[in-house]
């Protein structure tokens, strides 16, 4: 019953909240995953790299993808489109894997609406909004004005917490890292609905 189904794993949580930095410190202790590499028309900050990171975009290419329907959710964010790419993400549920993706809450609502049965979402946040600030000029890869616009969004963001299963506070990267690890593990136990009805029919020892 546990084997071979494929789960979502959703991270969400402010720019800065330390997504990134957590998914590297969990890669190598959580079995065979696959992230999901979005679509955007944000400006590649330095060290980003076209196809590992995002994948980055003219808005006049977003838009075809829209209309092409090549995304399973996009949203706004910042002022930029972000989104998510059907195809890679059906293939590697289809090869029963943990897929993960980094979004933001419009994403987890589009997800958890059509893929709610097999998905985990977790909101990680740094303490405090004042260390987020820090966070974010520590990191200098944005401006003054897209770390400021960043702190309005967070707020925003930080107001819909309620709605994903688990809340990770990024204080300590190791301690979080260990939670969010367990998380995952946990994650890929979600057993799909059809799944469920299968499993309770044969229970009733039905043909
Ligand atoms: P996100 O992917 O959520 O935008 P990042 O992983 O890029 O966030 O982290 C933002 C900044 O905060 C980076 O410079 C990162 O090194 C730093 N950071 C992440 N986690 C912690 C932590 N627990 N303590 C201190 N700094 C952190
Ligand atoms: P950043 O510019 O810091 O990489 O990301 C900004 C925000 O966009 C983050 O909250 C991130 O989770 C979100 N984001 C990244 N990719 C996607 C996506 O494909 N869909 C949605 N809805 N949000 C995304």
């Amino acid at each position: 019953m546990y084997k071979n189904n494929g789960v979502v794993l959703v991270l969400s949580g402010p720019s800065g909240a330390g997504k990134s930095s957590l998914i590297k410190e969990i890669a190598d202790d959580i079995g065979e995953y696959y992230f999901s590499i979005s679509t955007t028309t944000r400006k590649p900050r330095d060290g980003e790299v076209d196809g590992v990171d995002y994948y980055f975009v003219s808005e006049e290419e977003f838009k075809k993808d829209i209309k092409d329907e090549y995304f399973l959710e996009y949203a706004l964010v910042h002022g930029n489109y972000y989104g998510t790419s059907i195809k890679p993400v059906k293939e590697a549920l289809s090869k029963g894997k943990l897929v993960i993706f980094d979004i933001d809450v419009q994403g987890n609502t589009a997800i958890t609406n059509r893929l709610g049965d097999i998905t985990t979402s977790v909101f990680i946040t740094p303490p405090t909004l004042s260390e987020l600030r820090k966070r974010l000029q520590n990191r200098s890869t944005d401006t003054k004005e897209v770390i400021e616009r960043r702190l309005v969004m967070a707020k925003m963001e930080i107001q819909r917490i309620s709605e994903y299963d688990f809340i990770v506070v990024n204080d300590d990267l190791k301690v979080a890292a260990e939670v969010l690890k367990q998380i995952a593990k946990t994650a890929r136990l979600k057993v799909p609905i059809n799944k469920i009805n299968d499993f309770v029919h044969k229970w009733e020892d039905k043909e």
